[in-house]
């Protein structure tokens, strides 16, 4: 099996080996929400430091009864026994994988650990395009063929994921699509994982959001997590809601054996911010609306450069194509960004995309500064874009961009600027 370093993370450590080198990177390759933890939160979690012991492989009931209520509040009433609690999403999303058994469809492009963690498990991807315009859901005109076929072959097609909203594109998909991927996954018998951890990043609250567990709630697993919404990422700890005792219970059996339960302590400050106090809830609306205006602003710097890239919906991504520039692979453009430019982002072919689409993903939650200081001024501030480390990071890239289309970077990929740029 070749298993590599996961991409996202291998970048963050190249990043800093680079700054302590002494170069500037602007690091738009890492997908971390780059906020400071709310003093509650702090407070709940001191507060339970002396909690040593494992506690239940689900998770502790007061966890399981809030998430449960989170879901609740979203149109998905949720049996707290069917929720189960992991040291992050990412783990539940393996173990998911390995309770379902068999291939999964993904979405392409997706993001990175889906297909690696398949791999991992010994199933392996069907990987199929995301409607045009879309992004985080496989094409259902094109999944029961594609499923069809695998199956033909000989392969054991168990599960579809979708990613909602979607990281690595930063769209969310149309409630239409939603349902009709609820029909085939039905049709074909396949569990549905709904990956909902940018779900409360949404940047517009009017945007019509259906998870498929609405439509399809014998099938559907939700899974999300505090990584996002509350900047808890290195505490890790998320949450899942499964449809049915029986894969409930081999979920449990899998995490009893890989991480037995999650750390007690931010259990119980989890348990506490999925009661959704307000002060949380303010925090998380912050967040969102700077997410949103960061996102926005740095998508017209790469519309201003000619790239075609759908306009930003939710989360802290954007997936800008540069075809028409001369570059034979996005590894190649995205090294160019990083070595020529001092910009840090990931090829479009870690997400399973074609490695000749000249497609590359940015993450832009980490130029809201460096310390608590400045990401809380961040927070804080009516204007985000015009804090000066923020304004000066967007000068970057917008530099670094017009040098990269106009070919004025020199070398290969110069002199063509891409093909004509629209906000989808
Ligand atoms: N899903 C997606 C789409 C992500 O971007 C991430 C980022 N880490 C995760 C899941 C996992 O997050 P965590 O394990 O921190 O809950
Ligand atoms: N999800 C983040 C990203 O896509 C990083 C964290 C991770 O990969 O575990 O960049």
């Amino acid at each position: 099996m070749n298993i590599t370093l996961s991409a996202t993370l291998a970048a963050n450590e190249e990043i800093s080996r680079r700054r302590r080198a002494g170069e500037r990177v602007l690091n738009l390759a890492f997908g971390e929400a780059g906020l400071p933890v709310h003093p509650a939160l702090r407070e709940r979690l001191a507060a339970a430091a002396g909690e040593n012991g494992y506690g239940p492989v689900a998770g502790l009931a007061a966890l399981r009864e809030a998430a449960a209520g989170y879901w609740h509040r979203r149109g998905l009433p949720t049996d707290p026994e069917l929720v189960v609690c992991g040291p992050g999403s990412k783990p539940l999303l393996y173990g998911l994988l390995l309770a379902i058994g068999g291939d999964v469809v993904l979405p392409m492009p997706s993001w990175v650990s889906y297909a690696a963690q398949a791999e991992l498990a010994g199933a392996r991807p069907v990987l199929v395009p995301a409607p045009p315009g879309e992004g985080g859901v496989p094409d259902p005109e094109l999944v029961v063929s594609a499923v069809r076929r695998a199956r033909a072959r000989g392969r054991d097609v168990r599960s579809l994921l979708v990613t909602l909203p979607d990281n690595p594109t930063g769209t969310l998909a149309a409630t239409g699509t939603v349902k009709k991927i609820a029909d085939v996954a039905r049709e074909l018998d396949l569990t549905i994982i709904s990956d909902e951890i940018y779900r409360d990043l949404v940047h517009d609250p009017a945007s019509d959001f259906l998870s498929p567990a609405v439509p399809a709630p014998e099938r559907t697993v939700v899974t999300t997590g505090l990584s996002k919404s509350l900047a808890l990422g290195g505490w890790r700890i998320g949450v899942a809601r499964l449809p049915s005792a029986e894969l409930c219970t081999r979920l449990l059996a899998v995490a009893s054996e890989i991480w037995s339960s999650p750390a007690a302590p931010v259990q119980h400050a989890a348990a506490y911010a999925y009661t959704e106090p307000a002060e949380l809830l303010e925090r998380t609306e912050r967040s969102r609306r700077l997410h949103g205006a960061v996102a926005r602003a740095v998508h017209a710097r790469f519309v201003r450069a000619g790239a075609v890239v759908a306009a930003p919906q939710g989360g802290f991504y954007l997936y800008p194509d540069f075809t028409g520039l001369d570059f034979a692979t996005s590894g190649d453009l995205a090294a160019r960004l990083l070595d020529r430019h001092g910009v840090a982002v990931l090829p479009g072919h870690v997400f399973g995309d074609d490695p000749a689409g000249l497609r590359v993903r940015v993450a832009t939650s980490l130029l809201y500064g460096e310390t608590d200081e400045r990401r809380l001024a961040a927070l804080d501030a009516a204007d985000p874009l015009s804090l000066p480390w923020i304004s000066a990071s967007l000068d970057h890239l917008g530099d670094a961009l017009g040098r990269l289309s106009t070919g004025s970077d020199a070398g290969r990929g110069r002199g063509r600027t891409a093909s004509a740029s629209t906000a989808a």
